[in-house]
């Protein structure tokens, strides 16, 4: 029989259809291609192919760089001088429509084509994190845009197209329906019970010990009770937080710590698995929020997302989280 449980922050529902349940190996990535070269000629995220990229937006190293922010060659949205809230808003009949203005950047995460961000050491890894909330802060001051999201697509499946190791961020000019309704869920949470939905169930998962993956001192990683997808990770930080713009320094030292070990412990396990990751935060107007808390959600690309899926926004998954943390944790020991 299969099990249905509810994501207490969201009201999302996941069907847990044990009969068709995978092993690890199952879900093994088919070897990948393995990339060799250290530089690639006409990659333009490769030390000395600057010249290929739009103009610089950050830079952080000395001697070349470490890592570099540029604005995406092929932006989904753009820039505009002199825009407003209510710029480029219009209405065609019944139909609303705006101009496309915000910003799509992307972070280059080395100068290495080769290197995997599972296998960064700890510097490096600190200086992805370290630019995030540096272009995430600078971002938030301009008034036109709503949201912004820091994500990663690792692999075909994930959606890439460039191999050379990115993340990418884009600000949006308005809030969308999706995030909106995790912004509503959470508040309504709050406004029944008088407590952050994250807080409590970090406080439960952390009590009870059966999907905790890993933790430090800042952060803690487990496996959400209503997971999506197998080997679907949340880390999420210990204290109360909803913006990720109000991560200090030493709390973005420890989101670059276990964010490498979780990343790590998925190499392992899954072979270099196809995966996304999202930064999930209330907006910038809205830190300080006692109902939402910022977390990153990753969600390894094992299966396709079918009719059923999009049909009903459920999910159906082949694994229990509480499976995930336990195989995670075990291999750790033989890595
Ligand atoms: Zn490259
Ligand atoms: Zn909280």
């Amino acid at each position: 029989m299969s099990i249905i449980r509810q994501n207490i922050s969201t009201r999302d529902w996941t069907i847990f259809s044990l009969e068709r349940a995978k092993r690890p190996q199952d879900f093994k990535q088919k070897k990948r291609k393995k990339i060799d070269k250290e530089y690639v000629a006409d990659c333009p995220f490769c030390m000395g192919n600057e010249h290929l990229t739009p103009k610089e937006l950050l830079r952080i190293g000395e001697d070349g760089w470490d890592i570099r922010v540029v604005p995406n060659k092929f932006p989904a949205l753009e820039p505009k001088d002199g825009a407003t809230l209510q710029g480029g808003r219009q209405m065609a009949g019944p139909y609303l429509c705006m101009e496309g203005i915000g910003q799509h950047e992307v972070i280059v995460e080395t100068p290495l084509h080769n290197k995997s961000l599972a296998l960064m050491d700890i510097e490096e890894m600190e200086n992805v994190v370290f630019s995030y909330k540096q272009r995430y802060s600078q971002l938030s001051k301009n008034e036109d845009y709503q949201l912004i999201i820091i994500f990663r697509n690792h692999g075909s499946k994930a959606g890439t197209s460039l191999e050379h190791p990115h993340s990418q961020l884009i600000a949006t000019p308005f809030v969308p329906g999706y995030v909106r309704n995790r912004l509503f869920e959470a508040q309504r949470y709050y406004d029944d019970l008088g407590h952050c939905v994250y807080c409590e169930m970090l406080k439960y998962e952390i009590d009870k010990d059966k999907r905790i993956i890993c933790q430090n001192d800042g952060l803690v990683a487990f496996a959400p009770y209503a997971s999506v997808v197998p080997y679907n990770i949340m880390i999420i930080p210990k204290m109360h937080q909803s913006c990720f713009i109000q991560a200090d320094n030493e709390l973005l030292a420890d989101t670059a710590d276990i964010l490498k070990t979780t990343l790590k412990m998925l190499y392992d396990v899954l072979e270099d698995p196809d995966y996304n990751y999202i930064i999930d935060s209330a907006p910038a107007d809205k830190a300080g929020e006692k109902h939402y808390h910022w977390h990153i959600e990753i969600l390894p690309r094992l299966n396709t997302r079918a009719g059923f899926e999009i049909g009903s926004g459920m999910y159906i998954n082949t694994v229990l989280p509480e499976d995930c943390a336990r195989v995670l944790k075990e291999n750790k020991g033989h890595s």
